[in-house]
């Protein structure tokens, strides 16, 4: 148990460390990893639709209905069709992503109801399945803010699931990066993180970094997160996320976070969650990812050898090779795992069905 191993103002301190006390940081973040490995997931990233009810100021994936004409929900054959295409290529990870609560728009709600669905997660619950029946894919599904019974449903088709914490203060609901997102509201995130781990769903879930936050608020997430660790044991990997800066976005003239500051963030985050994997997303820190390995990072999270990454566009997934030699060259291993840790791969965390998909993987 890691319970009151570490107060606010120790973190806080933490996060503000200067000159040699950084190298120290980066040491211990370091030191907490097992062995030389980096995992990384070949996945498919499968966003099914764009509509989301939230409008986050540093959003470039969200488009209005109106916007995507009839491209407003991507069709199970067509999502079919992706996953068979990705299957050639080894991925073993449908990932889907896409807009909280479309079904809140009459556009998708009519859609969905077209199509005999009475809202998104029974579709997604749909499309999970049909990627189970037809594909050897394992699903792990990102679908934001839903309640328990809906996790419940899903947990029988899904391998693990997830969803950003971003950060735990109420404070950013009043600024630009959240004061449109209802579903930002983060005892809303909380709640869902949490039914998530009653009902034992392997979990994936991460900050977002530089969005207005203060270091206090930085601290306080991360220790949220422990806080429903210790209760739940479900969280498999948390993400250390840099906000990026993009042309036309609400938060365009907003400062990035530095580099020593997600560095930072990186080995605290380590140092408190020495039993999750700490993951930093390589395809928005191309020039500087192998840092990230250095602070305690030590997974890439999923890499596509096939679709582009949706969520940033301007920024495609460095190719697995090129990975790979960068792994090497700051001192690890890449190993591929699966969507779901080894750890989870029991029947307390996985339903039959995802359990009898497992045992015909083969990771080689
Ligand atoms: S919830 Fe996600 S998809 Fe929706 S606006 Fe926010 S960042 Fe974009």
């Amino acid at each position: 148990m890691f319970l009151s191993r570490f107060s606010k103002k120790d973190v806080v301190s933490l996060l503000e460390s200067k000159g040699g006390d950084i190298i120290n940081l980066l040491r211990d973040g370091n030191s907490q990893r097992e062995g030389s490995n980096i995992t990384f997931s070949k996945n498919a990233f499968i966003p099914l639709t764009e509509v989301c009810r939230n409008t986050c100021g540093y959003c470039t994936f969200r488009k209005d209905p109106q916007e995507l004409g009839n491209n407003l929900l991507m069709f199970p054959s067509e999502v079919i069709h992706a996953l068979k295409e990705s299957e050639q290529y080894g991925c073993k990870e449908a990932l889907f992503t896409f807009g909280e609560r479309s079904d809140e728009t009459k556009e998708i709600k009519n859609l969905l109801e077209k199509l005999g669905f009475a809202n998104m997660s029974e579709y997604l619950y749909h499309i999970c399945e049909e990627t189970l029946k037809k594909t050897s894919l394992l699903p792990h599904s990102n679908p934001g803010v839903i309640s328990r019974k809906e996790l419940k449903m899903l947990k029988e088709v899904n391998a693990s699931m997830g969803m950003m914490l971003e950060n735990c203060s109420p404070r950013l609901m009043k600024t630009e990066a959240h004061k449109k997102s209802p579903g930002k509201n983060p005892w809303l995130r909380i709640q869902t993180i949490e039914n998530a781990g009653k009902l034992k769903i392997p979990f994936t879930t991460g900050l977002l970094i530089g969005i207005g936050e203060t270091l206090e608020e930085r601290a306080q997430s991360l220790l949220e997160l422990r806080r429903i660790q210790n209760k739940y044991g479900h969280i498999q990997e948390i993400i250390i996320q840099n906000f990026r800066s993009k042309p036309g976005i609400p938060m365009e003239n907003h400062p990035e976070p530095s580099l020593l500051e997600v560095l930072k963030t990186v080995a605290v985050a380590k140092i408190i969650f020495p039993d999750v994997s700490i993951q930093v997303p390589p395809n928005l820190n191309r020039e500087t990812t192998q840092m990230f390995l250095l602070a305690g990072a030590d997974d890439w999270g999923g890499v596509s050898p096939l679709t582009r990454d949706y969520v940033n566009p301007e920024a495609p997934w460095p190719e697995i090779d090129e990975l790979k030699r960068l792994t090497y060259e700051a001192g690890f291993l890449m190993k591929e795992r699966l969507p779901v840790y080894p750890q989870y791969i029991n029947s307390e965390f996985l339903s039959k069905q995802i359990l009898e998909k497992i045992q015909n993987i083969d990771l080689k």
